[in-house]
C-alpha cells in the first residue's frame, strides 16, 4: 500500500495509540482460528442496490466456503472473521451450522465424525447493513473494496488474516453499464435480472488483504498483451481509467509495464499471477495505491511511474512472499519503497547520485517525523493496530527502506541480490508466507556472516545513532597516523554496529578513503595517512544513512 495523502491528518492522530500498544501489555493469543485453513471462497454479490445512489449502501450475499480442518477443535467449533457492525449472517448450509455472530466473530459447528485433514463446505447467506467503513466504499456510479490490513471481515465471511491463503471466485451483478475489474482472470460476463454478471476467478492463492473489485460506470480500460523476456509468457494486461483522467498518462504507464516487467523478473524471478492489471478508483479511496494481487488500484488521477513501480514491487515484495504477521510489514514496504529509489537508480542518467537522493529524502522524512516505534513491533503479531498506525510512512515504508539501502551497503551488491532474489525464489516462502526471521536467516547463510544484529538494532529497536566523534593525529617511527575515535550519544541504551568510511582529504587535493567495522562506544582506530590532510570527512557517501552527526 502507498499512503501519501493525509499524511498530516494520520500523524496527528496516531502517536497516542501507539504508545498504548507499544506499552501495554498483551495476550499471545493467534488473531485467527489455526483448527481451520481456508481453500476458496466462492462470492455471489448483489450490487445492483449500490448504484442506485450514494447511500444506498447494503447488500446481500451469498459465500460458499471450503476449509480443512488442520486440527480438530475441543470445543466442536471452528471461528471466521465476520463483522458484527455492518454484516448479518442470515442462514448457513452444507456442512457447517451457525452457533453465533459475536463482535468480529462468527462461530460454526463443524459435524461430529469430522477428523483432521477433512475438507468442509457450507453456504452462507449473509446482508450488508450499509454501515459506512474502510473496506466497502460507494459513491455515485462506483463500488470498490479495499481489504487491507484486515477489512475483509467488513463485507464477507473469512479467515481475515495474512498467513491464510485461498483462492477467490467472484461474481458481481451490476447494471449494464457498469464494468468491474478484479483479481485474477474474467471467467464469464452474462446478462441476470435487468443488469450483468461479471464473474472473476483467481486459482492463485492469496491473502485475503490483497483481495479487491472494482466496478464504474465510468470505466474505460485498454488491454494489451505483453511478452515476457524471462519465460516468453504472454501476460495480459489492464488499465482501468475513468473521466477526467489524462490519456497520456495512461498510456506512458502503459509502455512503462514491459520494462518494469523485465526489471522485476530479471532480478526477482518470473511474474508470479495470471495478469497485470491496474485501475484508478474515486477520490474517496483514502491510500496512494493497494497491491492487490494482480489487480494492484490507484488513487483518482493517479498515474504516477514511481507509485506505479513501488506496487507493481510488491507483487513479489508482499504478494507473491506475505508477511507471516503484520509485525513483518516492513518486508512488504520497506523494500517496495526502496524499489522505487533503486528504479530511479538503474534508468536515471546520474544513476548512483540520484538513488542516494531518493533515499537521503525517505531518511529525512523520517528524522522530520521522529517516529519513537520500532520498526518492528512484536504485539503486532497478535493484535493488529489500525491501518492508519501499521502503515506509518515514517517508519515501516521511509526508515525500513533506509534500512533496505544500509543492508545493502553492508552486505555489498553481489550478496545483496543474491539475499533478494533467493528471498523471492525460494519455494518455501513463494505462495506463502515469510517473517522477519526469514530474512535474517537467508542474509546470515548467503554471506556465512551473522547478521542478527543489523536487523536487531534497526527493526527491533527505535531511533538511530547521534554520532558525536573525534580524531587527533599521532607521530611513529616518522610516520603519520590519523587516531579516529568513534563515539554515540544514549549509547547505554543501544550501540549502533557499522562499517564506516572515511575520507582523508590532503592540501593537495588527494584523497583517501579508509574502512573500519566499528563495534562499541570510544572504539580507536589508527589509519596510516600522508602529512598534510586538509579534513577527514565521516561517512563521505552517507552510507549509514539513518544517523545524526553532533
Ligand atoms: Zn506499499
Amino acid at each position: 500500500m502507498k499512503r501519501f495523502l493525509f499524511v498530516a491528518v494520520l500523524i496527528l492522530s496516531q502517536i497516542p495509540v501507539v504508545s498504548i500498544f507499544a506499552q501495554g501489555e498483551y495476550q499471545k493469543i493467534k488473531q485467527y482460528d489455526t483448527c481451520i485453513d481456508v481453500l476458496e471462497y466462492q462470492l455471489e454479490i448483489n450490487l445492483l442496490n449500490n448504484f442506485k445512489s450514494a447511500e444506498s449502501r447494503s447488500f446481500n450475499g451469498y459465500e460458499k466456503i471450503t476449509l480443512i480442518i488442520v486440527s480438530l477443535p475441543d470445543s466442536g467449533k471452528i471461528w471466521l472473521h465476520a463483522s458484527s457492525k455492518s454484516l448479518k449472517i442470515n442462514k448457513v448450509e452444507g456442512q457447517l451450522d451457525l452457533v453465533a455472530q459475536i463482535g468480529d466473530r462468527v462461530y460454526l459447528k463443524i459435524p461430529g465424525e469430522v477428523k483432521t485433514g477433512d475438507t468442509l463446505t457450507a453456504g452462507i447467506y449473509y446482508s450488508h447493513n450499509g454501515s459506512k467503513d474502510e473496506a466497502f466504499y460507494v459513491s455515485k456510479g462506483s463500488v470498490f473494496t479495499n481489504n487491507s490490513p484486515v477489512e475483509a471481515r467488513d463485507w464477507f465471511i473469512s479467515k481475515d488474516h495474512p498467513i491464510d491463503k485461498a483462492v477467490f471466485s467472484l461474481k458481481l451483478l451490476v447494471p449494464l453499464d457498469v464494468k468491474v475489474g478484479a483479481v485474477g482472470l474474467l471467467e464469464g460476463e452474462y446478462d441476470s435480472l435487468g443488469g450483468k454478471v461479471f464473474h472473476w476467478k483467481s486459482n492463485i492463492p492469496m491473502a485475503t488483504y490483497l483481495m479487491v473489485f472494482s466496478a464504474s460506470n465510468e470505466y474505460r480500460i485498454e488491454n494489451f498483451n505483453t511478452v515476457s523476456k524471462l519465460t516468453g509468457r504472454t501476460i495480459p494486461v489492464e488499465l482501468y481509467w475513468r473521466n477526467g483522467e489524462s490519456y497520456d498518462a495512461v498510456t506512458y504507464i502503459g509502455q512503462v509495464i514491459p520494462y518494469m516487467l523485465d526489471f522485476f523478473e530479471s532480478r526477482f524471478g518470473e511474474y508470479p499471477f495470471e495478469k497485470i492489471a491496474f485501475a484508478t478508483l474515486t477520490p474517496d479511496f483514502p491510500y496512494g495505491g493497494m497491491e492487490n494481487q494482480s489487480f494492484i488500484t490507484l488513487c483518482s488521477g493517479c498515474w504516477y511511474e514511481l507509485l506505479v513501480v513501488h506496487e507493481f514491487a510488491h507483487q513479489w515484495f508482499g504478494d507473491l512472499i506475505t508477511p507471516s504477521t503484520w509485525s513483518d510489514l516492513w518486508l512488504n514496504e520497506g523494500f517496495a519503497e526502496f524499489m522505487e529509489a533503486y528504479w530511479v537508480e538503474v534508468w536515471a542518467p546520474d544513476g548512483k547520485k540520484a538513488y542516494r537522493e531518493v533515499v537521503e529524502e525517505f531518511a529525512s522524512y523520517y528524522f522530520t517525523m521522529e517516529p519513537k516505534e520500532a520498526i518492528f513491533e512484536e504485539s503486532w503479531e497478535y493484535n493488529t493496530p489500525p491501518g492508519g498506525i501499521l502503515y506509518n510512512s515514517a517508519l515501516v515504508y521511509k526508515k525500513a527502506a533506509c534500512v533496505v539501502y544500509m543492508l545493502r551497503e553492508e552486505t555489498g551488491d553481489e550478496n545483496f541480490f543474491k539475499i533478494l532474489k533467493q528471498f523471492t525464489t525460494n519455494s518455501e516462502f513463494k505462495f506463502a508466507n515469510a517473517s522477519t526471521n526469514d530474512l535474517v536467516n537467508l542474509t546470515n547463510e548467503i554471506t556465512g556472516k551473522k547478521y542478527n544484529w543489523f536487523f536487531d538494532q534497526w527493526i527491533k529497536h527505535p531511533g538511530h545513532p547521534v554520532y558525536k566523534n573525534s580524531y587527533d593525529f599521532i607521530e611513529e617511527d616518522g610516520k603519520d597516523y590519523l587516531v579516529y575515535t568513534f563515539t554515540q550519544k544514549e549509547s547505554d541504551r543501544l550501540y549502533y554496529q557499522s562499517t564506516v568510511e572515511l575520507k582523508v582529504v590532503y592540501k593537495d587535493g588527494t584523497s583517501e578513503i579508509f574502512k573500519c567495522f566499528n563495534s562499541k562506544n570510544g572504539e580507536k582506530f589508527n589509519f596510516e595517512v600522508k602529512p598534510n590532510v586538509k579534513s577527514v570527512i565521516f561517512d563521505p557517501e552517507n552510507k549509514i544513512v539513518l544517523k545524526e552527526v553532533k
